[in-house]
């Protein structure tokens, strides 16, 4: 078993309820167990600052897959969330991306460890702080 941690976000739609409903699909998951949650917050939009404010939060889960297989699970929740009924593709609902598997340090096409932009994202550092603080002080330190 290995421990991850993964920040959750959402903009559109409802997105406390997005929130809960990742989490689930994550922990329905054979091979993923959510073990913490931080709490949600709300954070005003980066970037393009014309769209609703997100609520971010991180979990941490423990899992039998390997980095790039967890990434697929998110990268399937994250589709499978986002199709609206009745319509071939609707908006993105849901964002999840690994912040970090247990101390692992790689950077493929596919999957950068820990994420490329933690460090610098409050919204990412603040909920994962509260769960998992010598991740975030490991995150921080390796990226500076
Ligand atoms: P985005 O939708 O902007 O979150 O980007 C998702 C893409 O970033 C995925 O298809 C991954 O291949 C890539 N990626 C690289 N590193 C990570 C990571 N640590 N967590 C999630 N996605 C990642």
């Amino acid at each position: 078993m290995a421990r991850a941690w993964l920040s959750l976000g959402a903009n559109i739609g409802d997105p406390a309820a997005q929130l809960v409903q990742a989490i689930k699909r994550l922990d329905a998951h054979a091979g993923i167990s959510v073990t913490r949650q931080s709490s949600v917050i709300l954070t005003a939009p980066w970037g393009n600052t014309d769209q609703p404010d997100f609520a971010n939060m991180a979990a941490e889960v423990e899992t039998d897959l390997e980095p790039v297989d967890l990434l697929h699970v998110c990268l399937d929740i994250e589709r499978d969330m986002g199709r609206v009924r009745h319509e071939v593709w609707g908006p993105r609902l849901i964002d999840i991306d690994i912040i970090a598997y247990e101390r692992v340090e790689m950077h493929t096409g596919r999957l950068t460890l820990p994420h490329p932009f933690a460090h610098e994202r409050e919204f990412v550092l603040g909920p994962l702080r509260e769960i998992a603080p010598e991740t975030a002080d490991w995150i921080v330190g390796i990226r500076n």
